[in-house]
């Protein structure tokens, strides 16, 4: 079947449909107006692939083309997920499945698992480590526990690469990995390891697709009832699909064609674990009827932003699509240097100190990093200046002790029934139980934290009412279980402290990239070309995550005192040539003070605006837009002129409001005047 634009008359409700199309630029409409049939959108960061697909649902559902419970939208992230379903929800669509591959494994097998497995779906392992660690100790292989974990990881990646314990020698050799152990010996433990499993009775994250797509390959009915249930698909981040997951969506589509993919190749940063841009870019290929969309303008970063990111990929395998940004003018991208990674993380919590007060909610404002461990030096700069965060994209959420309990009490609250009360209600009632009260977070660094995990199951039970009037505890209580089966945290709010791995897809107004030294950006062990391209490609997924601001830092030694040894990035050379193509050329030492100062005026002049607005009663851009405000403290104008100067300070905003604005830059904090 070729892709065929929706005409209006074919379908009811097409007016409300087309309603959907308006917020999209002429090729994202393309796109998504192309209901049926192949649709690939090979496009940059930041150039709404995502807006296009959930519209693209959106439109396809509301125009009656397709019934909502037909469409499986599946992405690579379990946040991306979140984050498409409650963009489908601000649509209209929530009833829509959005869900990671995993996810959506899950669900099928949890469903087939008696007619699959004869019984219920056995016990998933989330973490192997400690089984393969088992199965290296029995096989008497003098293993640490870096190695177990590596070994682990090479088992991993065999499993997505669909090679079995006798293949995986030449798959490694063929794809160039350097074994943490002989070959042969790794192949050992994964045999060892599926023995133990079966032994078990246990299945791993991989097993889930695995089985899935087995099923559905070699069980007629299973695959009648799932692709009978299934008949359109839209894949999020198509470019980091390993080949078992491909497998298993091959198996759900089955010899049909209502498929739309979108990606982005200079996004790979999977390849490490068997991802591969190739499914992707064969696509057109595959599908010689495709609706193909490439697009290129860049919706979510200032031009500022984007031409930082055009500068790091130019010249790189995949640098075919060189993004425009739409955006207006933001401040320059700052890059800074420090002695030690704790005067780093200070300078920058005292940064986010002075945006949240300045009126920038935490939750705009997120800090990555290469490896998970260096988020600790964060936690504690942020901590001590009282400010919220959320770890690592929250991916430990469901292993907080509080997280814990408080499901023990909601599913003995469910379980216990009784009368029928408003879900909100019940779920603060409980959690009550557990000392938590709704109102504002106590001090403290681990109490704040406690606190702001269980507000955030409350916020869940809010965004689970959004989704259906009726939910129940029970409702509310099975999400929790399919979420901390897939570790999928709800939202927070605070600073985010992420991995880059764990951002992307995602967007920020402000954001720090941090840690930015060699060994770490590209890491240590990564030595052939391709590996340190895909630390590249992590850098860029990192830039094109800030929609305003972006600050990028790296400290010279690790511990206060240690000798200063490291060396700032190599990706950064070419850049901080671009730092100076746009706009403020300062010198990297000074630039510390710079960031904080820049961050900590910029922060002053929103709490006047603040005032400002509210004592005019207009919204706040009325006075000042931020990019304006940024452009001041970029410039710190000392007089009229200077100020006049300000692209955005017009005569009369110049009239009004100079000298409230040059006594903040002079160090003050002004009140509202009178207009
Ligand atoms: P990534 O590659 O990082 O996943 P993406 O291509 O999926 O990015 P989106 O997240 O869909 O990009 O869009 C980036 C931002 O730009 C979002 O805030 C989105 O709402 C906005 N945006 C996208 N398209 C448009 C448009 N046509 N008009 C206005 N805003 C848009
Ligand atoms: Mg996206």
């Amino acid at each position: 079947m070729t892709a065929q634009p929706l005409t209006d008359e074919a379908h009811d409700g097409s007016d409300d449909a087309a309603r959907v199309l308006r917020g999209l630029d002429p090729e994202q409409a393309e796109a998504a107006s192309a209901v049926r049939g192949p649709v690939c959108i090979l496009a940059g960061a930041g150039t709404g692939k995502t807006r296009a697909i959930t519209h693209r649902i959106a439109y396809s559902v509301r125009s009656g083309a397709v019934p909502a419970e037909q469409l499986l939208a599946v992405t690579f992230t379990a946040r991306a997920a979140g984050e498409m379903r409650s963009r489908l929800a601000r649509l209209g669509v929530g009833r829509v499945q959005a869900r990671t591959f995993h996810a959506a494994a899950l669900r099928q097998l949890t469903y087939f698992a008696p007619q699959i497995l004869g019984g219920p779906i056995p016990d998933l392992i989330d973490n192997p480590v400690r089984l393969v660690g088992q199965v290296a100790a029995r096989a008497r292989l003098r293993t640490d526990r870096t190695q177990v974990r590596d070994l682990a990881s090479e088992i991993d990646w065999a499993k997505a690469v669909l090679a079995s314990p006798s293949e995986y020698a030449a798959a490694a050799e063929a794809a160039g990995r350097i074994p943490p152990i002989s070959a042969d010996a790794v192949a050992n433990v994964y045999r060892g390891y599926e023995d133990a499993k079966d032994r078990g009775r246990v299945i791993d994250f991989a097993d889930l697709l695995l089985i899935t797509a087995t099923a559905i390959e070699s069980m007629p009915q299973v695959a009648a009832q799932i692709r009978g249930q299934y008949r359109h698909f839209v894949v999020d981040e198509y470019q980091d699909v390993s080949p078992l997951q491909q497998r298993l969506l091959e198996a759900w589509v089955g010899d049909r064609d209502d498929l739309c993919v979108v990606g982005d190749a200079n996004q790979t940063i999977y390849s490490f674990a068997g991802a591969t841009p190739e499914h992707l870019l064969s696509f057109p290929d595959r599908y010689r009827e495709a609706v193909v969309v490439r697009l290129e303008r860049d919706y979510r970063s200032t031009p500022q932003v984007v031409a930082l990111a055009n500068k790091l990929v130019a010249g790189t395998g995949h640098a075919r699509l060189q993004l425009i940004g739409q955006r207006p003018d933001g401040p320059a991208p700052t890059f800074a240097e420090y002695d030690d990674e704790p005067a780093e993380a200070a300078a920058v919590a005292k940064a986010c100190r002075a945006l949240i007060d300045g009126g920038t909610p935490p939750a705009e404002i997120a800090v990555l990093f290469r490896i998970n461990a260096q988020s600790e030096v964060y936690e504690q700069a942020l901590s001590s200046l009282s400010i919220p965060y959320v770890l690592r994209g929250g991916e430990r959420f469901f292993d907080r002790p509080e997280i814990r309990e408080a499901r023990l009490l909601l599913r003995g609250a469910a379980r216990a029934g009784g009368e029928p009360e408003p879900l909100l209600d019940t779920v603060r009632a409980t959690l009550s139980g557990l000392n938590w009260h709704a109102g504002s977070p106590p001090p403290g660094g681990a109490a704040r934290e406690r606190w702001e995990s269980l507000a955030a199951l409350v916020a869940l039970a809010e965004d689970v009412l959004g989704l259906d009037e009726a939910a129940t505890l029970e409702t509310l209580v099975n999400e929790l279980d399919q979420r901390a089966a897939l570790q999928h945290a709800p939202t927070v709010q605070g600073v985010t402290l992420a991995s880059l791995h764990a951002a992307k897809g995602l967007e920020w107004d402000v954001v720090y990239l941090v840690g930015l030294v060699d060994g770490t950006l590209p890491i240590q062990h990564a030595k052939t070309e391709e590996q340190i391209a895909e630390e590249r490609r992590l850098l860029y997924v990192g830039i094109t995550r800030a929609r305003e601001r972006l600050h990028l830092s790296w400290a010279l030694a690790r511990a206060v005192g240690q000798r200063r040894g490291r060396k700032p990035s190599r990706f950064l050379d070419t850049l901080r040539t671009a730092r100076r193509d746009v706009r403020t050329a300062r010198p990297a030492t000074s630039d510390r003070k710079a960031v904080a100062a820049d961050a900590e005026l910029f922060g002053r002049l929103r709490a006047w605006r603040k005032k400002q607005s509210e004592a005019q009663e207009v919204p706040a851009y009325v006075v000042f837009s931020d990019a304006t405000l940024v452009a001041i403290a970029d410039a710190r104008p000392g007089d009229l002129g200077a100020l006049g100067a300000v692209p955005g300070v017009g005569p009369t905003k110049l009239a009004r409001y100079a000298n409230p604005v040059l006594e903040a830059i002079g160090g003050g904090e002004p009140e509202a005047v009178d207009i």
